[in-house]
């Protein structure tokens, strides 16, 4: 699919030293797992993601839009088509008054870094979590009682046609992990938060307390995607889990972390096939002992043998 020609047109928009072919998605995903991608290329601003879009489309090659990685399980046989990463280079954050507006490659660890050093409060609690901002409004992001959709006033994003679209917060849809992106394949591009004057001690107090809780409670020391499923209604799904028998269930060197049973982790050399079947029996038991139905928060890329 990505042959000469493709690689060629491709160096026509992209300087060469950004284009990776066969790029190991290890390298670009938390969990540590996943075959190459076909061609991954590093973004380096929006006129040049629009003509990507542009030339992708035309020839009928399917791309992925990757941000942190950080919320993902590529399959063992990779991606194929391009993925575009959106990384330091689509990652400026600026702050007026109240206001911040970030580039949707900006880690949300350095916007709410951003929000501290103006005393800004309100996205504390995403302090901890380890994705861009442009994922995280994908997926209505949050913890510990507070979400992106609490904060965003404005996204503006890329549509089908290349059109650079200001969706203001009434229209993203935003539910619990969820957001109009994940009914339209469109590129966020800048994100408009608004947020209150506070104290700036108090936020580095709630930021340093909120992070001291992750690592109590969270694996943080193996990779992962996070919470592997959705938090089901009226449950919490390690909890489930964990009732259901499977703490330090382990498959090849994936395993239910024994800390956190929410938490599917790599413990060296994992698959992403190796997790998949993890995943499946927690679904299976959890639904057998419980009659709740699991549902992936992790997005599942590429091929598996074996689904879920
Ligand atoms: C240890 C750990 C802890 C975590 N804790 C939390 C938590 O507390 N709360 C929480 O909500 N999540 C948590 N997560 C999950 C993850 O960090 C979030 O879902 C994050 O928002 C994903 O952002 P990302 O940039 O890594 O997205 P990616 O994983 O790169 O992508 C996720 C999805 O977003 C899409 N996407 C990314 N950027 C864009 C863009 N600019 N435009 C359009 N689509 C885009 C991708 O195509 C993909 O569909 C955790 C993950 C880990 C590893």
């Amino acid at each position: 699919m990505i042959g000469e020609a493709v690689m060629e047109a491709l160096r026509k928009i992209v300087p060469e030293d950004r284009i990776f072919q066969q790029e190991s998605m290890e390298k670009h995903t938390a969990f540590r797992i996943g075959g190459p991608a076909d061609v991954l290329i590093e973004l380096g601003g929006v006129e040049e993601l629009r003509d990507l879009q542009q030339y992708l489309n035309q020839e009928g090659i399917p791309y992925f839009l990757l941000g942190n990685g950080s919320n993902l399980l590529v399959g063992d046989g990779g991606i194929r088509g391009a993925v575009l990463h959106m990384g330091t280079a689509m990652s400026k954050v600026q702050v007026e008054g109240n206001r911040i507006i970030a580039q949707a490659g900006a880690f949300l660890s350095q916007v709410a870094r951003e929000a501290l050093e103006h005393s800004l409060t309100g996205l504390e609690f995403a302090s901890g979590i380890p994705g861009s901002i442009g994922g995280g409004v994908v997926m209505n992001a949050g913890a510990y009682g507070g979400e992106l959709k609490q904060v965003v006033t404005r996204v503006t994003a890329l549509d089908e046609e290349g059109r650079l679209l200001d969706f203001p917060k009434e229209e993203m849809k935003f539910g619990y992990r969820y957001s109009i992106l994940k009914e339209r394949p469109l590129i966020v591009t800048e994100v408009e938060l608004r947020l209150q004057e506070g104290d700036r001690i108090q936020i580095r107090e709630t930021m340093d307390d909120l992070a001291r809780r992750r690592r109590e409670k969270q694996p943080l020391e193996y990779p992962s995607a996070g919470s592997t499923f959705k938090r089901p209604e009226g449950h919490f799904a390690g909890e489930l889990i964990m009732k259901a028998g499977m703490r330090g269930f382990q498959v090849g060197g994936a395993r239910v972390s024994d800390k956190h049973c929410g938490f599917v982790v790599n413990m060296g050399g994992a698959t992403a096939q190796d997790v998949a079947d993890v995943m499946r029996e927690a679904r299976r038991r959890v639904k057998e002992a419980f009659d709740v139905e699991l549902e992936p928060e992790v997005i599942l890329l590429g091929e598996f043998r074996q689904g879920l």
